[in-house]
């Protein structure tokens, strides 16, 4: 039985929630998505919450409730899942990337703002910029939250890996230093809600803006409206929205898993800390943590010494899952994927996110990874990087 990366961890609790919602009278459109919204708005200190059917829809939603569209620039960093930038594309916009941080291997501000200078100087500002916390580390977002008010861009910070984090000691998602952040309820993420998405917002109307256009650019309210109400029936489209509702089902599970939400990040740390700990003395990169940053630790990612192995990451990586332990790769740079190749792309400029992607492997973590499974991880990379 290989040991999985990630897991989610379904209680009977979660599973009586769910039940519930199948029995009531709402499987979808009910009260309890709205109640999953407001309990995560309550717990991260956020303004607005509008849920959706993935993180993939609200990344699409807060690029279009931002106003991207064809002649604007979207940044994001090389070192994520392609969703991060595809939700620029969606809208018709260009994409650009931002090398990552050698140290924390998120977007790098320092690469950040070099960018900026030069785009200034040619004119091409990006609209938005879409910082990734990796792993559940919180991106320096203070820093950008400056240059975001420097140079007149909006900032949406995928946070799909960190619902649960902290930045500066106030949680990721208050929106503090952006005007969006989005979380995925995708079952390998931190908390589940089987497929699933919210995105938190700083202003009534941007948040309004995405309720629009998640049910059909379709409302009933008479101040959205264009024209006169002819009837209790009535409602207008006035814009072109999609079908990115969450359901009540899912929203049931949600509801439940956020109830766990500290309990399922200390017990990342706690293995975090095994790792760091046992981990230490082999020809490895540990994951770095920025002192202004609580991780939720969705991905413990470690990278290899290849200077002090005389092996290939690919042959070790073979290995490792060979011997039982499903470890993964996060990510491969999004500029180095064919249809981002086929935009004018190419292998060498992003060298950091791409070094890193020659390095790096995701063991285990999830929290129902047991003591035994764990020693099992460390024993077999002690064995196979051991000389
Ligand atoms: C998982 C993930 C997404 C997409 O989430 P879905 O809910 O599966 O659509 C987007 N960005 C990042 C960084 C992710 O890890």
């Amino acid at each position: 039985m290989m040991i999985p990366y990630g897991r989610q961890d379904i209680h009977q609790e979660d599973i009586d929630a769910v039940v519930e919602i199948l029995r009531s009278d709402f499987l979808t459109q009910g009260p309890t998505v709205p109640a999953f919204e407001a309990a995560v708005v309550e717990r991260l200190g956020a303004s607005h919450g509008v849920a959706t059917s993935s993180a993939t829809s609200a990344l699409h939603l807060a690029c279009l409730a931002l106003g991207a569209g064809p002649g604007d620039v979207v940044w994001t960093t090389p070192t994520t899942f392609v969703a991060s930038a595809n939700c620029a594309r969606y809208c018709g916009a260009d994409v650009d990337f931002v090398d990552i941080d050698p140290q924390t291997w998120n977007m790098s501000v320092a690469a950040l703002r070099e960018k900026l200078e030069q785009a200034e100087r040619d004119g091409r500002l990006p609209k938005i910029v879409i910082p990734v916390h990796l792993c559940g580390q919180p991106c320096e977002m203070k820093s950008i939250g400056e240059l975001a008010q420097q140079y007149g861009f909006k900032v949406i910070e995928d946070a799909s890996h960190a619902i649960g984090a902290r930045y500066q000691d106030e949680p990721v998602g208050n929106c503090r230093y952006s005007d969006i952040a989005v979380f995925s309820f995708h079952p390998v993420k931190i908390i589940t809600t089987g497929e699933g998405g919210l995105a938190t917002a700083r202003d009534a109307e941007v948040a309004d803006r995405m309720r629009l256009l998640r049910s059909h650019g379709v409302t009933r309210d008479p101040e959205q409206m264009v024209g006169e109400s002819l009837g209790p029936w009535y409602y207008e489209q006035v814009a072109l929205g999609f079908n990115y509702r969450m359901t009540d089902l899912h929203a049931a599970l949600g509801l439940s898993q956020l109830r766990r939400l500290d309990e399922i990040v200390v017990r990342r740390h706690e293995l975090a800390r095994v790792y760091d700990e046992a981990l230490g003395d082999l020809p490895l990169r540990l994951p770095h943590n920025h002192p202004d940053a609580y991780s939720a630790l969705h991905l413990y990612p470690v990278r290899l010494c290849l200077d002090r192995i005389d092996r290939t990451h690919r042959d070790i990586f073979e290995a490792l899952r060979r011997r039982g332990v499903g470890v993964n790769l996060h990510y491969i740079p999004v500029h180095t994927q064919p249809y981002y190749r086929d935009l004018g792309f190419s292998v060498g400029q992003f060298p950091e996110a791409e070094r890193y992607h020659a390095e790096a492997i995701s063991l285990p973590m999830f929290p129902t990874l047991t003591q035994e499974q764990q020693g099992e991880v460390v024993r077999v990379l002690h064995e196979e990087l051991e000389a």
